[in-house]
């Protein structure tokens, strides 16, 4: 199974517009995974109809059946996190699913259940099936829903006899992005030439390395910043990633992201055709080249 993850070091750089631009270029069988579940944005450009729908439950919340409760106050003295007022009512913000309310409830009127903090859903594109997550306000949990996401994802390709996932990661260097890396082929960073871009490449070519997972890059936005664009392509080499190439700034970006498709679709301008050229070249490596996992350097 190959497995290709799309990472960027932060939001805005540009990673979903080229994560679908690569969906529709590829024409091979494909299961796609967004895994960021805390902003999934594929689905925007993606047109997906959906299939199915399935709550995620992690963690733990009390629940009172107001009947049986006496009014002792024993749970609020109890719960170490403030998360019982005055009025007995759980504030499900300040609850951390510890469970001693529960426990030291006399009248056994508390008791801890699963706590639904996301849905997963599964939908099918134009360019393959998706699966996609949406972590709910303020949960936590995002690494564990990012894990499910992609278990369904090489689920649904085993069913459907598909060798193939394209992964389109979290921005960041955080949990989600660490879950996201397991039993992965190879990632593809797409970077920006600014300073904080050159800050989120070296962390992103650090994890990378830690894991040993062999790294592409793409600058976006490369002409905004020559000097800094040639900087990160020098880093690049010494971490031993490879160079695909880089994506001119173009306006016609934000028509795609308004159409709501990917940009080859829509657009015939100079971002449009430096893809074409990466797309092309990357193809080439994962589908006609067997070693690309020796491409770095230890
Ligand atoms: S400990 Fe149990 S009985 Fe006492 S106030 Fe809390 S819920 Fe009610
Ligand atoms: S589960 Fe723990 S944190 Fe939540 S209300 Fe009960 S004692 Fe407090």
């Amino acid at each position: 199974m190959k497995e290709i993850l799309l990472l960027s070091g932060k939001g805005g750089t540009g990673k979903t517009t080229i994560c679908a631009a690569l969906a529709a270029l590829w024409k091979e069988p494909k299961v796609l995974a967004d895994a960021d579940v805390d902003a999934s944005n594929l689905p925007l450009l993606l047109a997906p109809r959906p299939v199915s729908r399935t709550p995620f439950f992690a963690g733990w919340e009390p629940v009172k059946e107001e009947e049986k409760c006496t009014g002792c106050g024993l749970c609020r003295e109890k719960c170490r996190f403030g998360a019982i007022g005055e009025d007995l009512r759980i504030n499900p913000l300040d609850c951390e699913g510890c469970g001693v309310c529960a426990w030291f409830c006399p009248e056994k009127a508390l008791s801890m259940r699963e706590k639904e903090v996301g849905e997963i859903f599964v939908s099918e594109t134009p360019y393959g099936p998706l699966v996609h997550a949406e972590l709910y306000p303020g949960e936590e949990n995002s690494g564990k829903l990012v894990v499910e996401v992609k278990r369904r994802a090489r689920a649904l390709a085993e069913e459907k006899g598909i060798n193939f996932i394209l992964i389109d990661g979290s921005p960041g260097v955080g949990c989600p992005v660490i879950a996201s890396l397991s039993g992965v082929s190879l990632c593809l960073l797409v970077a920006e030439p600014t300073v904080s871009g050159l800050h989120d490449f070296r962390r992103l070519a650090a994890l990378l390395k830690h894991f040993r997972i062999p790294g592409y890059l793409i600058v976006n936005k490369a002409d905004l910043a020559p000097e800094l664009t040639e900087k990160l392509l020098e880093l690049a080499s010494i971490e031993g990633f490879v160079r695909l190439g880089s994506v001119p700034y173009d306006p016609e970006v934000f028509e795609a992201l308004r159409a709501g498709r990917p940009l080859p679709e829509v657009s015939r301008g100079p971002a449009r055709k430096a893809l074409l050229g990466i797309s092309n070249r990357f193809h080439k490596i994962i589908f006609e080249e067997e070693n690309h996992e020796d491409r770095r350097s230890p």
